[in-house]
């Protein structure tokens, strides 16, 4: 499909790289030496900058990570980054049966969706997610029931995988990803959800606060989420960034619970990204970011 709508870029922010001022002192050959066995052990990022994590938040009074601990402290874990296994993370392949979306050069966008789900399933489950896949073979599922499935796992992440094809134009080429509109109104989204999943009184499911709070946060989160994916994606791939972008798509609007975004992770009717992406090492590198992306976000600390 062609994109041509105001994009919502995510800012994301990087670490500055400053060194915080006021802790130079007489053992810093030492501390430089701690800070770099740290890194090596940990396989951390240094370098964010004081009073900030990489994702903005205020830092505790514990010393973050790249930061040397006072002196005879054991080392503390990094405040900003959470555990993500046992998260729950949901990856819907685009298309599938008769739909096969885009078809060019040889490729169907159904067969490339699905297996790209399959290869980012096993990498997130080997590092203790739970994955659910909407679809793991070659069979059509409904727009609804997408997001039908999705609204059962409240407070789980979704990451629609889909492949992008230009009829107008054989140079377009590079990744983007989509968010819900930021436009549609949260008290329209929570009253459907609301209606359509009859959440009151019920034993088994959140609190219709609880709900309405998801609905909101679903949408806020969603740049964020996307942001981290193209970020990784755009960083293996070596491929034009067309950034992160809204758009009022079904399976993202009836979303409810779950922060969602849909991922394009190339140009089918680009030649070279098609030669490319009948590789196993671009399939594997591109399962890689996404798996990584959905990890970088889930890393983030609670409420950012
Ligand atoms: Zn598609």
């Amino acid at each position: 499909m062609r994109h041509r709508l105001p994009t919502a870029q995510a800012r994301l922010l990087s670490p500055s790289g400053a060194a915080p001022k006021g802790q130079v002192n007489a053992v810093l050959p030492l501390a430089a030496l701690a800070l770099i066995f740290i890194c090596l052990v940990c396989g951390c990022q240094s370098g964010v900058p004081a009073g900030k994590t990489a994702g903005g938040q205020r830092k505790s009074a514990r010393p973050a990570a790249g930061e040397p601990a006072p002196a005879g402290a054991a080392p503390m874990p990094e405040p900003s980054r959470r555990p993500i296994a046992g998260r729950t993370v949901i990856l819907d392949a685009g298309h599938g049966g008769d739909d096969f979306g885009a078809s060019h050069h040889g490729l169907r966008e159904k067969d490339i969706c699905l297996d790209l789900a399959l290869r980012t399933a096993a990498i997130l489950r080997a590092k203790g997610v739970t994955v659910h896949l909407t679809r793991q073979t070659d069979v059509f599922i409904p727009l609804p029931d997408r997001s039908a499935f999705a609204n059962r796992h409240p407070g789980a992440i979704l990451v629609s995988i889909h492949v992008n094809a230009s009829d107008r134009n054989a140079a377009a080429a590079g990744i983007e990803t989509y968010v819900l509109d930021q436009g549609i109104k949260d008290a329209e989204r929570e009253k459907t959800a609301a209606g359509r999943y009859q959440v009151r009184g019920s034993d088994s499911l959140p609190s219709s606060a609880t709900l309405a709070s998801l609905t909101t946060k679903s949408r806020k989160d969603g740049p964020a989420l996307a942001g981290a994916i193209q970020k990784q994606l755009v960083g293996r791939l070596a491929v034009p960034d067309r950034g992160v972008r809204s758009k009022n798509l079904a399976v993202l609007r009836e979303t409810y619970f779950c922060p969602a975004v849909l991922v394009e992770v190339g140009f089918l009717t680009h030649v070279r990204t098609a030669a490319e992406m009948k590789t196993d090492a671009w399939r594997r590198r591109t399962a890689e970011g996404l798996a990584e992306g959905v990890a970088d976000f889930l890393r983030q600390p609670a409420g950012s």
